[in-house]
């Protein structure tokens, strides 16, 4: 039996296509339930990534049929709302609710596949390549195969790597307005009917138009991490243009603050008996829209090389892992690219540039 730490896009995939071939997995998962916490925003999934992943999970048209049309869209602002760039966007990344998709990905497993609230807080090597996982309820589970699907602070990485993630000293603080285009109108119109960027050196306003006049905005600010305690987050933006401000002072929903972090970039480990990871526990990147493609991809990949490998767990693993560590080196040094161009020194301009390219 495989087991899947994490229920999250990457462990949901590679459950998916394991099925499909025919292969039993179970997922453990700290989540209570599918609805026990919001997923997020929306999601970009691009060809030669998410999409390929979906079309090994047998669920392509599937995601088509929950795709939010026209969020594709991109516009630049600046600090005073005059609109620097206005795309409508090629048509070849639609974009998904994490929530829809997730649930797609859970609804396509059999019953029971998902073990909801079972949140690991130890994993540790028995010997001849099984682990055991102890839970928080102090119950354990004994595997022959253990995959760590289980995000950035992953409880199964240290079976295999003493990496951790550090800060890249940008933080985000998300909030939400609803019915924005009844409600909000001016800042619904400045943010289009897609993604809206108003970014200067060091801190920026993004906002995502979802579904129902729903506009989720992230605050994107560089500031050492103990910065966020006394300051206000708002005051920043003092004397940008009123309609970008609103969609902070006028959030409906509580703040969320989240400090971005990283593992180091190249980060992979010595072969391990019986165990790997995926997605974000691997790989965690600084976010340039790929990160769940490629936790997808991991894990379409993944299941791809275990069922290539019927007999030869090691095999499989060592298969798969071949093909992630250059992978992951790639992307990561793309994502770190993309991030000083949309973030660094020269934005806006630098991120004109790239969405020129
Ligand atoms: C602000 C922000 C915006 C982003 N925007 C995008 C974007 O637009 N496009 C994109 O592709 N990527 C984006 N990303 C990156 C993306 O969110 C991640 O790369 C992706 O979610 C990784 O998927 P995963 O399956 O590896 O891990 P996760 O999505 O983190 O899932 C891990 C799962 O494991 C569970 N879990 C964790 N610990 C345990 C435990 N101890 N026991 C049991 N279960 C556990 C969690 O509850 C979760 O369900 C963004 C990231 C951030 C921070």
């Amino acid at each position: 039996m495989i087991t899947i730490v994490g229920a999250g896009l990457g462990g949901l995939v590679l459950a998916r296509v394991l099925h499909v071939h025919g292969i039993p997995a179970t997922v453990y998962e700290a989540d209570a339930s599918p609805g026990a916490r919001s997923q997020g925003g929306q999601l970009d999934i691009h060809p030669h990534n998410g999409q390929r992943a979906l079309r090994a999970a047998g669920l392509l048209d599937e995601f088509r049929a929950r795709v939010h049309h026209g969020a594709e869209a991109q516009r630049v602002l600046d600090p005073a709302g005059n609109v620097l760039l206005d795309h409508p966007g090629s048509g070849q990344r639609p974009e998904i609710l994490r929530g829809d998709l997730r649930r797609l990905l859970i609804d396509a497993l059999p019953a029971g596949t998902i073990r909801w609230g079972h949140k690991v807080t130890a994993a540790r090597s028995v010997g001849a390549g099984r682990h055991e996982l102890t839970f928080a309820d102090g119950s354990t589970v004994v595997t022959d195969l253990l995959v760590g699907a289980d995000g950035a602070w992953s409880r199964v990485r240290p079976l295999v790597s003493d990496a951790t993630p550090v800060p890249t000293g940008t933080s985000v603080h998300e909030t939400y307005l609803f019915d924005a285009d009844e409600r909000h109108p001016a800042t619904a119109t400045a943010v289009g009917a897609g993604s809206m960027y108003a970014l200067v050196p060091g801190a920026g306003i993004q906002a995502h138009r979802e579904a129902g006049g729903v506009l989720h905005t992230y605050v994107m600010l560089t500031r050492p991490l103990d910065w966020f305690a006394g300051h206000d987050v708002a005051a920043e933006f003092a004397g940008w243009a009123p309609e970008l401000t609103a969609l902070i002072t006028d959030g409906e929903t509580p703040p969320v603050l989240r400090h971005l972090h990283t593992l180091p970039l190249g980060h992979r480990w010595d072969r391990t008996p019986g165990v790997t990871l995926l997605g974000d526990a691997a790989h965690l990147q600084p976010p340039n829209g790929e990160g769940a493609n490629l936790a997808m991809l991991d894990g379409a990949e993944l299941a791809a090389a275990i069922a290539a490998h019927p007999s030869d767990a090691e095999a499989a693993l060592a298969s798969y892992e071949s093909d992630l560590f250059p992978r992951s080196l790639a992307e990561g040094t793309e994502a770190a690219r993309d991030f000083e161009l949309i973030f660094g020194a020269d934005t806006p301009h630098s991120l004109l540039a790239l969405f020129a390219a």
